[in-house]
């Protein structure tokens, strides 16, 4: 029986990525699988010859291999036959990856190079994502802000617009390669083919190299970029400024900068959203006698607060449209001011004695909350009695 070609089997075309062969082969793998197709031999068969195909497509390496040689790079002359299917199909990985290195390794090393892949395109390579971390305090996140940053990295070089050759002279044809970027050698049954070794793959040389870049096309430099912070950003968003990133190689595209944003905490507002809070100590006699407060907001204003006559500790007050800004939006949320009640200490010896003479005067109405405490208190001690 002539074996299938491993791309039908899968059902792709021979320009298939690595997702592309993956997702085919999850779709068959699963109405294939022999859970599902209890007894049904075909199936099985159809399971096996699936898994072998995935086997050898899903490695870069053998997925060369088979491409170049077929079904016979996995046969005879490799160290003779494999003992049929199901022995092969035990030790594929390890001993075609040993065999392959040796041939392919500088070839597939090329190939790998780079997201723009290599080729036709003369070695173009996108550049590289950069990240750059920027903190940021709460009352910036408020206003929002034109942030300058200073980013190290690299530019596609001025003087030879990226092509790495001295301005007047323009790159060649490499010799070696005449243009392809690929060299073949044979080495005894095969003809393998590699990077080629004068161009590294790009399929031109540079006679004169570019003084400013040294022919690398780009150049290390520190650039200052403006970004614009919108009012009200919250603690780890990321800002995306496409194309700032890295410079491609040889004309190849940029790469994008992503900004990630943290805002530090701040000592007087916690935030939750939109919404902030402010925890602000008052007196006993203020909490007592009810008041007003002065309260800071974040957008420097400071804002009068009423206490009415016994407020508590934990009381609330809400602040309508004093909070952060809403992204995008002309909205605000609001700030929460809550009261905390608190002991006075150091007292002098004439306070001691007034707040005796206040505690005297005192009746169990002027205390609701122990008194309904202590009631409580004194129902449960009954409880044992009984
Ligand atoms: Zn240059
Ligand atoms: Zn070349």
């Amino acid at each position: 029986m002539s074996k299938r070609d491993y791309y039908e089997i899968l059902g792709v075309n021979r320009n298939a990525s690595a997702d592309e062969l993956k997702k085919a082969y999850r779709s068959l793998a699963k109405k294939y699988h022999p859970d599902q197709n209890a007894g049904d031999d075909e199936a099985e068969t159809k399971f096996k010859e699936l898994n072998e195909a995935y086997d050898v497509l899903k490695d870069e390496q053998s997925r060369a291999a088979y491409d170049q040689f077929g079904h016979a790079a996995f046969e005879g002359g490799m160290g003779g036959p494999r003992g049929g299917q199901q022995g092969f199909h035990g030790d594929f990985g390890a001993s075609m990856s040993d065999i392959f290195d040796d041939l392919f390794g500088e070839f597939m090393g090329g190939r790998r190079g780079g997201r723009g892949g290599r080729g036709g395109d003369g070695g173009r390579m996108r550049g590289h994502d950069l990240r750059y971390n920027l903190d940021i305090t709460l009352e910036e996140a408020f206003e929002g802000k034109k942030a300058q940053i200073r980013v190290p990295g690299s530019v596609t070089c001025e003087e030879c617009h990226g092509s790495g050759a001295e301005p007047g002279s323009s790159p060649v044809t490499c010799p070696t390669c005449q243009g392809d970027g690929r060299v073949r050698a044979s080495q005894g049954f095969f003809t393998v083919e590699r990077t080629c070794p004068t161009c590294h793959g790009r399929g031109q040389t540079i006679d004169k190299p570019c003084k400013a870049c040294n022919g690398a096309g780009r150049i290390e430099k520190e650039r200052t970029l403006s970004v614009n912070i919108p009012q009200g950003v919250e603690d780890g968003t990321r800002i995306r400024l496409a194309g700032e990133g890295e410079a491609g190689l040889r004309g190849g595209p940029p790469g994008d900068l992503y900004i990630f944003l943290s805002v530090r905490p701040h000592t007087l507002f916690q935030r939750d959203g939109a919404d902030l809070f402010c925890r602000v100590p008052i007196s006993i006699a203020t909490a007592a006698l009810g008041g007003e407060i002065e309260v800071p907001t974040l957008g420097g204003k400071k804002v009068k607060v009423k206490v009415p006559e016994g407020a508590q500790t934990g009381r609330q007050f809400r602040l309508r449209g004093k909070g952060m800004p809403i992204v995008n939006t002309r909205d605000f949320g609001d700030l929460y001011i809550q009261v905390t009640v608190e002991t006075p200490v150091k007292l002098t010896k004439k306070q001691k004695e007034l707040l005796k003479e206040f505690e005297e005067g005192s009746s169990d109405a002027n205390n609701p909350e122990s008194t309904g405490f202590f009631a409580k208190v004194k129902d449960f001690w009954d409880s044992f009695q009984n």
